[in-house]
């Protein structure tokens, strides 16, 4: 047959392993250790093969099945809009084929000059509410400070730290002011030039976002994320206040269910930075909504947490949207997923110049997980 198409789809959850358990956010009880990988193989005619986190499976698998690649990229947009379930899979394929890293493709997409070397700019996400069953304000910010040391050692010179300890998990008072010291704990760690930012997970409400922005006001914080559910009104308040009080604190917000008016809100200037995630939202439409925030001059920041695969795929956009944050970091080793080359350094994530995103399956394992969490369809009979 002479265009080339998909003749084979495999699916498979692999399990990685996070260096220290994270414990809990204001509003969800202890993450773990473990995260778990949705990987999706496509194998074309040529016997290319693609690999990225997909939740495709059974049907949607089939219904790929035989199509043609230039139905299912298009190299001015990406993967076309009724192939989204395949993004991951269906970028590396087509840079795979085309010899490129998925970066400098990005790029020219969104009319940003390619570049031949990327470093993405990147952050430890590790610092949840760890400290619950510490005592004291003082033990609690010892043990936070001694998880940002843990995190400078790996390289990271950004980090989020997880507040709203008051909105569940301690009383509200006692919440509060551990969370206050915590953060003035972990900015003296970091030291002054380190990127600071926080994350309330909806825990906070407007007055308990000033109260601890401004027993903080020397911290230098450079984003509240999610102080609380998203609302405009209440975001217009916290902004005109922060802006009298002279901080410079964005909001942040858009992971999970977010609501259909926050861009109208970052064109606004209220948010000032956007969090789809990174999965969910994918890679062909982060780039179109990149070019959208670019234009307002709103920071694009990818939501990436529990599956590890986000932390090497996020990369890439930094070389596309002009206002690209960080990558969040989720450090998470992933047997029989390997990504040789990428390293991070001075708060940077060094991207290698492999063709597609330079992710790589260790066969065994990923067929043992194929055959123990997921399936495998191909042209001419299943298996
Ligand atoms: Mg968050």
């Amino acid at each position: 047959m002479g265009v080339t198409h998909i003749t084979s789809v495999e699916w498979a959850t692999l399990e990685g392993h996070r260096p220290r358990s994270a414990g809990c956010n204001a509003r969800l009880g202890v993450h773990g250790g473990i995260t778990r990988v949705p990987i999706v193989r496509v194998t074309d005619s040529d016997g290319m093969q693609g690999v990225g986190a997909s939740w495709a499976k059974g049907e949607k698998a089939q219904r790929i099945l035989g199509m043609e690649l230039n139905q299912l990229f298009l190299s001015d947009q990406g993967v076309a809009e009724a192939w989204l379930d395949f993004d991951y899979p269906l970028w590396d394929l087509h840079c795979k084929r085309t010899g490129q890293p998925v970066y400098v493709a990005a790029a020219q997409i969104t009319g940003r000059t390619p570049i031949t070397s990327l470093s993405a700019p990147c952050y430890d996400t590790s610092l949840y509410i760890d400290d619950l069953e510490q005592t004291t304000d003082e033990a609690a910010s010892q043990l936070m400070a001694d998880e940002v040391r843990q995190g400078l050692a790996r390289g990271h010179r950004a980090f989020k730290v997880k507040i709203g300890r008051g909105a569940r998990h301690m009383p509200l008072a006692a919440g509060t002011a551990r969370d206050i010291a915590v953060i003035r704990a972990v900015r003296e760690t970091t030291g002054s030039q380190a990127t600071l930012m926080l994350d309330a997970n909806n825990g906070y409400n407007l007055n308990l976002a000033k109260d601890v922005l401004d027993a903080t006001h020397d911290c230098d914080i450079f984003w509240l994320e999610e102080p609380f559910h998203e609302d405009g009104e209440l975001y217009r308040d916290l902004k005109g206040w922060m802006v009298k009080r002279g901080l410079r604190t964005l909001i942040a917000d858009g992971e999970g269910e977010a609501s259909t008016r926050l861009l109208e809100w970052a064109h606004q200037g209220l948010v000032g930075a956007i969090q789809y995630d990174i999965l969910g939202h994918g890679f062909t439409r982060w780039l179109r909504t990149g070019r959208q925030l670019d234009a307002w001059e709103v920071l694009s920041a990818p939501h990436h947490y529990g599956n590890g695969y986000g932390n090497y795929a996020a990369c890439h956009l930094a070389a596309a949207i002009k206002h690209f944050a960080a990558v969040e970091w989720d450090e998470t080793d992933i047997p029989g997923l390997s990504a040789p080359g990428y390293s991070i350094e001075n708060g940077r994530c060094n991207v290698p110049p492999h063709a597609g995103f330079g992710i790589e399956l260790d066969d065994d394992l990923f067929q043992h997980a194929v055959r123990s969490t997921g399936g495998r369809l191909s042209l001419g009979g299943n298996t």
